[in-house]
């Protein structure tokens, strides 16, 4: 049984070469274990798309009024004028009040409320049609206003969202359809309901699909934009966006967070010895040792060359310090000769070291690799002065 799932698991993954790794899937399926330069992204991506929508139907909602005028008796077509452009102005001010911030809580809202509008607009306009005997024409112009839940639910696949986040906006709107519909029941003519709710789910789906696809694409751009090609752990670049996120969420909750720079001692040796293959496959053990001894939430940087960054939120000097000797315990990986892989590690906090912005923090710690460099290397320097 177990056997068979994985072999699902393997040919659906299969399906998507090169675009997932396997631990990135569970991050289609709910938001909570995105990193925060994804979530950041994804926020962006979120707000970019609600604006440009609210800027279509800030334009196309009151030009639909012409037709209204056209088909429509008289008070009918000026009430739905009325409520058009009470939602065009609606649009016009999501589009106005919401700019991309990075942050997710405010992409939510921000789509919450482009689909709170045609549902506003929706129950309105149904309530108002339902008082009017329309025929030919104008029953049709009307009959396309019970048409816009699936709009809602099928505009879900322009955001990349996970399934849980598309269960959660589509759910409401698919309840709210059931209730109307079991409130009516006795009234109305039932198997159309049921088709049309039917229908409602079928295209809910794909729309969740859509997005899950989205997502997925949106996940393998993101890794390959953030990652250092050799090693796979995070450039110097994007370890830059990590670290500011971090230092300001640290400085804000007054919490520590630790840095810790490492240069690789004697690496030219291996290169000019072994060639510079060996070398990037000490390299890449670094990465992987420290990588698999890492704390979550803890990010690895490669700085330059054989110089990486380990950026340690909510660590103080002391629990840093004790990392990096756990880590130096462990042992960096082999050189070519066997013998071990050794580093000078500097390392500074946001508290103990009294700095105030990230890019002193790391300064300091690159400081103090150098005097761990100066004094015999293999060592670790957390303070200023007692190194010698
Ligand atoms: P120290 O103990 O003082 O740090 O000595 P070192 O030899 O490690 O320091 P140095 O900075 O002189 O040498 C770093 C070397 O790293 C020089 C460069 O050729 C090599 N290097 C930089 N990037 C790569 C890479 O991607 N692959 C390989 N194989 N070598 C690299
Ligand atoms: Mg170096
Ligand atoms: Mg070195």
């Amino acid at each position: 049984m177990n056997r068979l799932s994985d072999v699902i698991w393997h040919r659906l993954t299969g399906l998507m070469p090169g675009e997932l790794q396997e631990s990135e899937m569970a991050w289609l399926l709910s938001p909570h274990r995105h990193i925060p330069l994804v979530t950041r992204r994804r926020a962006t991506v979120i707000v970019n798309r609600v604006r440009l929508f609210s800027f279509l139907f800030a334009v196309l909602t009151p030009l639909w009024s012409v037709v209204d005028f056209v088909v429509f008796p008289f008070p009918l077509w000026f009430n739905l004028a009325l409520m058009r452009f009470a939602a065009a102005a609606a649009f016009a001010s999501l589009l106005l009040y919401y700019r991309p911030n990075g942050n997710l809580f405010d992409a939510y809202r921000a789509m919450g409320l482009l689909f709170l509008i045609p549902t506003v607009f929706y129950v309105a306009s149904h309530t108002l049609l339902t008082n009017y005997q329309l025929t030919g024409l104008s029953a049709a112009i009307g009959a396309g206003y019970a048409f816009l839940p699936f709009v809602l639910l099928a505009g879900l696949s322009i955001f990349p969202l996970t399934l849980a986040e598309s269960v959660l906006i589509s759910s409401p709107i698919l309840l709210a359809q059931g209730v109307s519909g079991y409130l009516r029941w006795q009234a109305m003519d039932w198997p159309s309901f049921a088709g049309a709710f039917w229908l409602l789910v079928l295209i809910t789906g794909v729309a969740t699909l859509a997005g899950m696809s989205q997502l997925a694409f949106m996940l393998a751009l993101v890794r390959q934009a953030i990652r250092d090609p050799l090693t796979g752990v995070f450039s110097r670049r994007s370890g830059e966006e990590v670290m500011e996120l971090q230092f300001t969420n640290a400085a804000r909750h007054n919490a520590p967070i630790s840095i810790a720079f490492f240069d690789i001692d004697h690496f030219k040796q291996v290169n000019d010895v072994y060639g510079h293959e060996a070398g990037d496959k000490v390299l890449t053990d670094v990465t992987g040792t420290v990588g698999a001894n890492l704390r979550r939430g803890d990010t690895l940087v490669r700085w330059g060359g054989e110089e990486f960054v380990l950026v340690m939120p909510n660590t103080d000097l002391e629990q840093a310090r004790a990392a990096l000797a756990r880590l130096r315990g462990v042992g960096f990986g082999m050189r070519p000769d066997n013998t071990p892989v050794t580093a000078s590690v500097g390392i500074a906090e946001r508290i103990a070291d009294n700095v105030t912005d990230w890019k002193l923090l790391v300064d300091l710690a690159d400081q103090r690799m150098y005097v761990a460099k100066q004094s015999g290397r293999d060592r670790i320097v957390a303070q200023d002065s007692l190194a010698a």
